[in-house]
């Protein structure tokens, strides 16, 4: 019956995971994951995920389903924590929000959403480069997928001239994809002024912003500052579309605990738009998890877990900005030829090097180091034990 089927091609990141694990040298460095670890190169779990954890213990709880569209006060707290309590959407109670399955989860509701019920277009613009599953997964959502210009591989920046002529060329009505804070797998983000720029030009040409906010916090270590942008855009009366995910600030990639929302006219058009999410949800998985985002509305409402989780989100923040700092100070010092402020200036869990494919195969082969072909490292594979090492081998196949 399958005889037909072709063989597909392994995920670029899981496969650097994959060649890691096969390797037996204890130098082996893996820098091709997107998750947090701790300067032992351990996996973290959060202690206000501990203490969250044990206080739900106590309270006995149950396994029955939740609603469609899931844990009422997660989505309330989760959509407090991206648009701010007092901004107007919340206030006025016009923010349709589900819970989803993490931020792909979100990704694929808000996408399936906006193939079905957006009039203006089907298609979305996302940035180049984008999170390698972007495309895929609004590809399967039914809309059309093309890019704008983001990246600047010269100055290993942003093309701020480049989008704007994008922006400016779009198609009345077309949907924007923006990464909120942190670009994966740039590291490169616009500046708030930059931010402001965009958002007037999105509302000039009546192109519809959807945001993902992956990383709230991760990247400054402040979970205010990092929703500079989705409140900016909110503030200046724009309706936007949002993903958000809980994996890497609260440590909960397993859990899968994100929500999609959609900032709407009023409370009528909210309860429409609600109950077309639904709709959406219930034939995919009727209804999300429960565990997550308990978890999560636990360390969101409670006053004492919250302020020991956002010191939490400050110290990975802080980790990864060390790790840059280091890595900056020693490929300067060991006198490794080439630019690299750029370390330093990107922002979030990962940089793009500038390393290139023969340099990236070179330190796989030569150093037992794993990262992605396009250069991209993550930051937080980077440790005490392993940073030296790691400078040397890059400073190594650079001098060639
Ligand atoms: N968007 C971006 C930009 C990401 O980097 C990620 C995780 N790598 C996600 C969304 C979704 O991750 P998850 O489904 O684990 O929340």
């Amino acid at each position: 019956t399958w005889s037909a089927v072709p063989a597909g091609p392994p995920d670029p990141i899981l496969g650097v995971t994959e060649a890691f694990k096969a390797d037996k040298d204890p130098r082996k460095i893996n820098l091709g994951v997107g998750a947090y670890r701790d300067d032992n190169g351990k996996p973290y779990v959060l202690g206000s995920v501990k203490k969250a954890e044990a206080f739900l213990e106590s309270t006995n709880p149950d396994k029955e389903y939740l609603p469609i569209t899931g844990l009422p006060e997660f989505t309330k707290a989760a959509a407090k924590l991206a648009y701010g309590a007092d901004s107007t959407p919340l206030t006025t109670n016009s923010v349709a929000v589900t819970q989803s399955i993490s931020g792909t989860g979100a990704l694929r509701i808000g996408g399936a959403f906006l193939s079905r019920f957006y009039p203006h277009s089907k298609t979305i613009y996302l940035p180049n480069p984008s999170w390698g599953n972007h495309t895929p997964i609004f590809r399967d959502s039914g809309l059309e997928v093309k890019t704008y210009r983001y990246f600047d591989k010269k100055t290993v920046g942003l093309d701020f001239a480049g989008l704007k002529e994008d922006l400016k060329s779009m198609p009345v009505g077309s949907i924007v994809l923006l990464h909120a804070c942190a670009h994966n797998p740039t590291g490169v983000d616009p500046t708030p002024e930059q931010w402001t720029e965009i958002s007037d030009l999105i509302q000039e040409k009546q192109l519809f912003p959807f945001f993902d906010m992956a990383y709230q916090g991760f990247a400054s270590g402040n979970t205010t500052r990092d929703a500079f942008a989705v409140r900016h855009f909110v503030s200046s009366g724009q309706q936007i579309a949002l993903s958000q995910s809980f994996a890497k600030n609260m440590g909960l990639y397993g859990e899968r605990v994100g929500a999609f929302s959609l900032v709407t006219a009023d409370p009528e058009e909210k309860a429409r738009v609600e109950s077309q999410l639904k709709i959406v949800v219930r034939p995919m998985y009727s209804n999300p998890p429960l565990h997550g985002a308990r978890i999560a509305s636990t360390i969101l409402t409670k006053e004492e877990l919250y302020k020991e989780w956002e010191g939490e989100v400050k110290l990975m923040a802080d980790r990864i900005i060390s790790m840059r700092d280091r890595l900056y100070d020693n490929l300067v010092s060991l006198g490794t030829p080439g630019e690299w402020g750029h370390i330093k200036s990107q922002i979030g869990m990962f940089s793009f090097t500038g390393l290139t494919q023969p340099q990236t195969k070179a330190l796989a082969e030569k150093a037992h180091i794993y990262l992605t072909a396009d250069g991209r490292i993550s930051m937080a594979g980077l440790n005490g034990n392993n940073i030296d090492y790691f400078s040397e081998s890059v400073s190594k196949v650079v001098k060639g």
